[in-house]
């Protein structure tokens, strides 16, 4: 069998407990998770992931530690990392992630981000300058949105080449470039350069609130947009020469410099179109989304299959706007975690199996 090692994409399940509607109507656990091995069972099914995570509430500092502290740490060493959280309507990803406007807003994986990447900051401020810049927007309907338009922190205008402080009226589309060598950039989307743990909390909080979300039958809450949160981190150090018994730095020998950036993504509800029901347009939408989130499954799965990477097989990333724009960020030394978040009850059964078997093919 393959090993984590080497595979480009790391995959966890966070099964959350039973929540108030579930208890209400009566439901069941179906879903256990085996002690001391990172596997579940449902029915007479049994998967085995990267790591899994049983109903203990919010992302535990453990899953912060084995998950997502490898991506900040390769953002310091000038690798792009994604996190996608993956699963039903109702199934924990904003819960997760914290890009919720209340719940995990302060528990969820991406506030312990920003807490581990500051931290680390501190640190090494002396060596190095660093700058940060954040961006959130989501595609809804093959469609990008901005949701830092109405931030009115430090915006720079995207896609324009050197970074200054304008801002930013009569907004055009969004559009999705790649630069010639390999980078993809978001042409008109709003960048906001910040400073602070503060600033960067803020900014994941407005464009929380305002993601687009409407009503199905599953949860009035639910969201059929992927939402992508973007940090981005420049680094710039002085090297110098140090010789042998002398451990004071010598001359100045230039200047290093990184970039890189970590997508945080809550993908869309992945319940398929007949189960949010209901008018036409509601089922559009439904379609549209699958098409991201099928068109992802076949990139990490063409990523996960070492045969077919070495045989350079076409990885399918133009698809759908949501890989296109992942393109620099899922696979190459780029590193890549999903996240399958999962309802314990028996209602759930059969969208929790078609998520863990969207999983499972991601390894
Ligand atoms: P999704 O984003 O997948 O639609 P949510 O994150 O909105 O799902 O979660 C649905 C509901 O379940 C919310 O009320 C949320 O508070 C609750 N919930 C989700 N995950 C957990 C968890 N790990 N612990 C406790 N409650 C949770
Ligand atoms: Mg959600």
């Amino acid at each position: 069998m393959e090993t984590s090692e080497n595979c480009s994409v790391k995959v966890a399940v966070h099964v959350r407990p039973l929540i108030g509607d579930e208890r209400l109507q009566g439901c069941k656990e179906c879903v256990s998770v085996t002690p001391g091995k990172p596997q579940v069972q449902i029915g007479t099914h049994s998967f085995t992931f990267d790591h899994v995570y049983g109903s203990g509430g919010a992302p535990s500092t453990a899953m912060f530690e084995e998950c997502i502290a490898p991506l900040v740490e390769g953002l310091f060493q000038g690798y792009n990392g994604t996190v996608l959280a993956y699963g039903q309507t109702g199934s924990g990803k904003t819960y997760t992630m914290g890009t919720g406007s209340k719940d995990g807003s302060q528990t969820g994986l991406i506030p312990q981000v920003m807490n581990a990447l500051f931290s680390k900051i501190e640190t090494l401020k002396n060596q190095t300058e660093f700058q940060l810049h954040v961006s959130f927007i989501e595609i809804l309907k093959e469609e990008v949105r901005d949701l830092l338009d109405s931030v009115s922190l430090n915006k720079v205008e995207n896609g324009n080449g050197h970074a200054g402080r304008v801002t930013v009226s009569g907004r055009q589309p969004i559009q999705i470039r790649e630069t010639s060598n390999g980078a993809i950039t978001l042409a008109g989307s709003t960048e906001i350069f910040v400073r602070t743990l503060q600033e960067m909390s803020t900014c994941l909080e407005q464009g929380s609130l305002s993601r687009a979300t409407g009503s199905t039958n599953m949860n009035n809450q639910s969201s059929r947009s992927h939402a992508i949160f973007t940090i981005t981190l420049e680094q710039m150090r002085k090297i110098h020469s140090v010789f042998p018994g002398n451990d004071t730095p010598d001359e100045d020998m230039g200047e290093e410099y990184f970039c890189a950036k970590l997508h945080l993504v809550d993908l869309a509800g992945s319940e398929r179109a007949k189960r949010t029901g209901s008018d036409g347009v509601r089922l559009k939408e439904g379609i549209h989304i699958n098409k991201g989130l099928l068109a992802l499954g076949n990139v990490i799965s063409a990523l996960g299959d070492e045969k077919k990477r070495k045989e350079g097989v076409h990885v399918p990333y133009r698809d759908s706007k949501l890989t296109r724009l992942l393109q620099d960020s899922l696979g190459g030394n780029s590193k890549t975690v999903m996240i399958a978040c999962i309802s314990p009850a028996d209602i759930n059964a059969e969208e929790t199996l078609n998520t863990l078997k969207y999983a499972n093919r991601a390894r």
